[in-house]
């Protein structure tokens, strides 16, 4: 068992790092669940190059963007001019999974830890040689 002055100083640590990514979390920019893939496609009408018998040539590429809301699967079609900037939606979605999950990982951590007796400990230090505050 671990004392209670190495207590309190894990709990800080663990404070410090969940602030550290709740900064993390408001300095994040916009985001957007799902991901990106390539797409051709056929058209089929008469004598276009995507049929051609010789040197087929399909359309595109164009780009997908694809995910799951509230149960339904979702496919939306990327203009070529927003692709860069959805693809930072992305990655900024990725991030923002990573610090929830971290943040999760954190809480149950520190509620291991006794958080409400802590909290009391990390305002006021216990004195030495004494038995602790009654309630
Ligand atoms: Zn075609």
């Amino acid at each position: 068992m671990i004392s209670d002055m190495k207590k309190a100083s894990t709990i800080q640590q663990i404070d410090k790092k969940i602030l550290q990514l709740k900064r993390q979390l408001m300095a994040l920019g916009p985001m957007h669940p799902g991901s990106l893939s390539k797409q051709y496609s056929v058209c089929g009408r008469a004598g276009c190059k995507c049929i051609d018998p010789k040197h087929p040539q399909p359309h595109g590429p164009y780009t997908k963007l694809t995910f799951a809301h509230r149960g339904r699967f979702i496919c939306r079609f990327v203009r070529a001019e927003s692709v860069e900037e959805v693809t930072a939606m992305v990655q900024n979605y990725k991030t923002f999974r990573w610090i929830i999950d971290q943040l999760v990982d954190l809480a149950i951590q520190r509620a291991q830890l006794g958080p409400l007796c802590l909290a009391r400990m990390a305002a006021k230090p216990p004195s030495k040689g004494q038995e602790p505050p009654q309630k």
